[in-house]
């Protein structure tokens, strides 16, 4: 038997064309949750000789771009750059280092929390082959909007990754939803370590999310985001129900609670911006990235929702063992003397680049006659640069960073189509 999260939504349907999210728990999460708990209080009762909520976890991701045909950067077919500004505000949110985590009040501010936990782009696909935009598989889902059956039925099963080594997240046109994700479904204290209530689990495990609800605004990049949603915290929200939280309101009223002592307890979930709400004889936390509130609003997990989240990583099916995961091991730059590794090289149309603790500002391309192809303003991480249109042969990329410069070369072989 399935009971529904937001049930509110069917007598209130305006609501549900902007609701936040549609994840539904299932008859397994009451005795999910007793055991979480179990673990829970173990921890916290060991927590004065453990280091453990130290240890930063590390999630590898996979994006699944399922558009309809269109060509690369239009319509569903989502822009690199687009996917990129989502998966920064992932790292920002759960490790807080949101630039707004400045806004959090003061009152909350003692319990919010850098979870510890991370994510990071595959750069290995399932053949084991290295992926040529790392991180972002885009499928041909044939059509140009999805309802959750159909896409539960016709895109998941043909398009997951192994959800042992990758959290895949789809992204597509919901039809008005802007998200939803699988909660987990054992926490490992059962006999055989963790149980299978669904039988489409290992199938259908993971986070969908609406293309106009996901990236964000908030650099000099515009993508077609929904206003309320344009700052990349409906994927930080629907990833807490991936790791085993619920709605701070425990979408009920003040008897119902999210089993976190330092989130008050709500009768709803807050909507808009509205600071200062009250409800049962508390202020409502509106900042929680587990409210309903607008994507501005939005800037904190607090200790104990990163505690539960880092429990069930620890014990749960299909989370657990992500963190065994080698999918998004970087590749070793075997030049040291380059502070940026770009790879394939030799490359065709994307060359993935890696760098850490440097800054690039800008960086232009020339091909052997000394004519500038291409020059870029950089303003976020640069993980892939898309080569499209250019003609195979050998080019110099000259990267710009705050006190110097790297000039590397690269050459491009023919795109076979
Ligand atoms: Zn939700």
């Amino acid at each position: 038997m399935f009971f529904h999260l937001a049930l509110f939504c069917s007598s209130l349907v305006a609501f549900c064309q902007e609701r936040r999210c549609d994840s539904v728990i299932d008859s397994s999460f009451t005795s999910f949750n007793q055991e979480i708990e179990l673990l829970i209080a173990k921890k916290k009762k060991n927590q004065h000789r453990l280091r453990t909520e130290e240890t930063v976890y590390v999630i590898p991701v996979v994006f699944h771009i399922i558009h309809n045909g269109e060509p690369m950067n239009q319509g569903l077919n989502l822009s690199m750059a687009q996917v990129y500004s989502q998966f920064e505000v992932l790292n920002q949110d759960f490790r807080r280092r949101n630039s707004d985590s400045l806004r959090t009040p003061k009152k909350f501010g003692g319990v919010a929390a850098d979870t510890k936990i991370e994510f990071a782009l595959a750069r290995i696909d399932p053949l084991g082959v290295r992926m040529k935009e790392i991180g972002i598989h885009r499928y041909n889902g044939g059509r140009n909007i999805w309802n959750r059956t159909d896409f539960e039925a016709l895109v998941k099963p043909p398009t997951i990754w192994n959800p042992t080594e990758y959290l895949n997240i789809w992204v597509t046109d919901l039809s008005g939803l802007l998200g939803y994700s699988k909660f987990p479904t054992g926490s490992g204290l059962q006999e055989g370590g963790g149980w299978e209530q669904s039988p489409n689990g290992a199938v259908t495990d993971g986070v969908v999310i609406d293309f106009q609800a996901f990236g964000s605004n908030k650099t000099i990049r515009q993508f077609n985001l929904r206003t309320k949603y344009s700052l990349g915290r409906t994927l930080t929200h629907e990833i807490g129900h991936f790791l085993g939280l619920i709605h701070i309101s425990g979408d009920g009223g003040c008897e119902k609670d999210d089993f976190c002592e330092d989130t008050p307890l709500q009768d709803g979930n807050s909507y808009d911006c509205k600071g200062g709400l009250v409800s049962c004889g508390a202020e409502n936390m509106v900042q929680n990235y587990m409210d309903y509130s607008d994507d501005t609003c939005m800037n904190l997990f607090t200790k104990e929702q990163a505690l539960r989240m880092k429990t069930v990583l620890e014990n749960s099916i299909r989370r657990k063992e992500l963190l065994l995961s080698k999918v998004a091991i970087k590749p070793v730059n075997p030049n040291p003397a380059n502070s940026i590794l770009l790879f394939p090289n030799p490359a065709i149309k994307f060359v993935n680049i890696d760098y850490d603790n440097i800054t690039i500002q800008s960086y232009l391309i020339y091909n052997q006659l000394g004519q500038i192809l291409r020059q870029q303003q950089v303003s976020e991480k640069l993980y892939t640069i898309d080569f499209d249109g250019l003609s195979a042969g050998l080019y110099f990329m000259v990267f710009y960073m705050d006190k110097k410069i790297e000039i590397q070369k690269l050459l491009l072989l023919d795109q076979v189509n």
